[in-house]
């Protein structure tokens, strides 16, 4: 089919959404391993989940064989008031860069809490509600989750706490104002409002925090309050069984033109957006019906990916959560306060890291001055301007057009624009007044953190 028949933006109709998830798992040959209880070693049981997450999410996260799992009708009826989401001909950035590639994205940015977060977290409310719980507690870096957590919340009318990572509960203070407006508590982390932030504060006087510290404190919240329960927006195969929305729709919009994708390319935090947008075409990949290049993308600042360790550990700093295996950088690495973006966990999703681990996907890491360049340019001719956890993925988009410049093959590239940078304002002024800078940890700062891995399953 000609380019020229191809829309700036291809949409859906509401009745061509997707009304079931698609559980990649399913698909794998080699599952991905199972999360261990810290004390026992052995893996964890529903009866020993559930007293942190919500029945229908343990279920949901244990279950690695049903391939689709019905959208319930409510969250299908939430979904339309952002979905479907558009897949976007990047035509001005092709232009831009005088490439012969044919570049698309994803945009999840176009709801309030701003980025795809809202997908899982709308999810996880209503399983809370329809269990009849109170409130559910969790943690939030960057701030996107926690934003779509509260809006989520204030949806189905359920109680909201918050554990901001210190770092950005003062540097992001328009976004704890959302999640507040939304009706959310929410509480700087380490704080001295739960033992494991007491114990962390004594330990590290001055911490700016870590994901990893925060998810302790909410757990921590959540175990001791009746009525409540965990949730996590990245990381658990629940939340990339959620985000597998952005990937059927990504796969419809292609399909209604024709169009196979060459490479497909995310950021990578805790692995949701990618392991989501990945889902029904690496499902292809496994079953042999299609090949892709996939390629994840990390900053180098936390490289969980490319330069951690495949090994179980704890999801937290605190130690109180149960093992995962994946690929980590250590549970006590505290990234450099100096990264502005968000992706700042120590690990990554375990059904990613056995897809790496396995060869059916790749990764790269790219350094903060460059994402920000990309951004720029992304700005200035899509028009959008991108969370600077997305723009890891516009960089490697950009550089993988640029090479078919170079070589002249007309290769595509689907990739995910995760959310809108609006929040992420301070870091644009310091690459607006030349004040960024790179920051890649040393591999004698990898190496003691990966020291402390827990042994076990191994
Ligand atoms: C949270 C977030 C990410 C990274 O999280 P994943 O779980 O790896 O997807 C990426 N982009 C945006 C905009 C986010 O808010």
């Amino acid at each position: 089919m000609s380019d020229t028949k191809i829309p700036y933006k291809i949409y859906l109709s509401e009745n061509e959404m997707p009304t079931s998830w698609y559980n990649l798992r399913a698909d794998m040959k080699n599952k991905p391993a199972p999360l261990l209880n810290p004390g026992t070693g052995k893996p964890l049981t529903a009866e020993e989940l559930t007293p942190i997450f919500c029945d229908e999410l343990v279920a949901q996260e244990l279950d690695n064989d049903t391939k689709f799992i019905p959208i319930p009708e409510e969250i299908q009826n939430f979904y339309k008031m952002f979905r479907p989401s558009p897949l976007v001909r990047a035509y001005c950035l092709e232009e831009k860069l005088g490439t012969p590639a044919k570049i698309y994205y994803k945009f999840e940015g176009n709801n309030t809490s701003g980025s795809h977060k809202l997908n899982s977290a709308i999810a996880q409310a209503y399983y809370a509600k329809k269990q009849g719980l109170k409130g559910v507690t969790t943690e939030t870096g960057a701030g996107q989750w926690g934003t779509a957590l509260s809006m989520a919340c204030a949806y189905f009318g359920l109680d909201c706490k918050v554990y901001m990572v210190k770092v950005s509960y003062e540097q992001k203070p328009f976004r704890r104002e959302v999640m507040r407006t939304y009706g959310a508590s929410v509480v700087p982390s380490p704080s001295d409002t739960t033992e494991v932030g007491r114990k962390i504060l004594a330990e590290f006087p001055g911490t700016t925090g870590s994901l990893g510290c925060a998810i302790s404190e909410a757990v921590e919240v959540a175990t001791k309050n009746p009525g409540y329960r965990y949730v996590l927006g990245s990381v658990l195969n629940q939340v990339l069984l959620h985000q597998s929305v952005i990937g059927l729709e990504t796969k419809a919009a292609l399909d209604k033109y024709g169009i196979k994708p060459d490479m497909i390319i995310g950021c990578a935090g805790g692995g949701s957006n990618l392991g989501g947008l990945i889902a029904p075409f690496m499902g292809e990949k496994l079953r042999g019906e299609a090949d892709y290049r996939i390629i994840a993308v990390e900053p180098a600042s936390c490289p969980s990916f490319t330069r951690g360790t495949f090994a179980y550990d704890f999801c937290d700093t605190g130690k109180i959560c149960p093992l995962a295996k994946m690929y980590t950088l250590g549970s006590s690495f505290i990234p450099s306060a100096n990264h502005a973006g968000g992706l700042r966990f120590h690990g990554m999703s375990s059904t990613l890291s056995q897809l790496y681990h396995d060869g059916f996907m790749e990764a790269r890491s790219v350094e903060q001055t460059a994402v920000f360049e990309a951004a720029e340019m992304f700005a200035r001719t899509e028009g959008i301007l991108p969370a600077p956890e997305s723009s890891h993925a516009i960089r490697a988009a950009i550089d993988e057009a640029l090479k078919c410049k170079e070589s002249g093959e007309e290769k595509t590239i689907v990739f995910g624009l995760t959310g809108t940078g609006y929040f992420d304002l301070v870091a644009y002024q310091k690459y607006n007044d030349g004040e960024m800078s790179d920051y890649i940890p040393t591999d004698e700062d990898i190496a003691a953190s990966v020291a402390k891995l827990p042994k076990v399953g191994e």
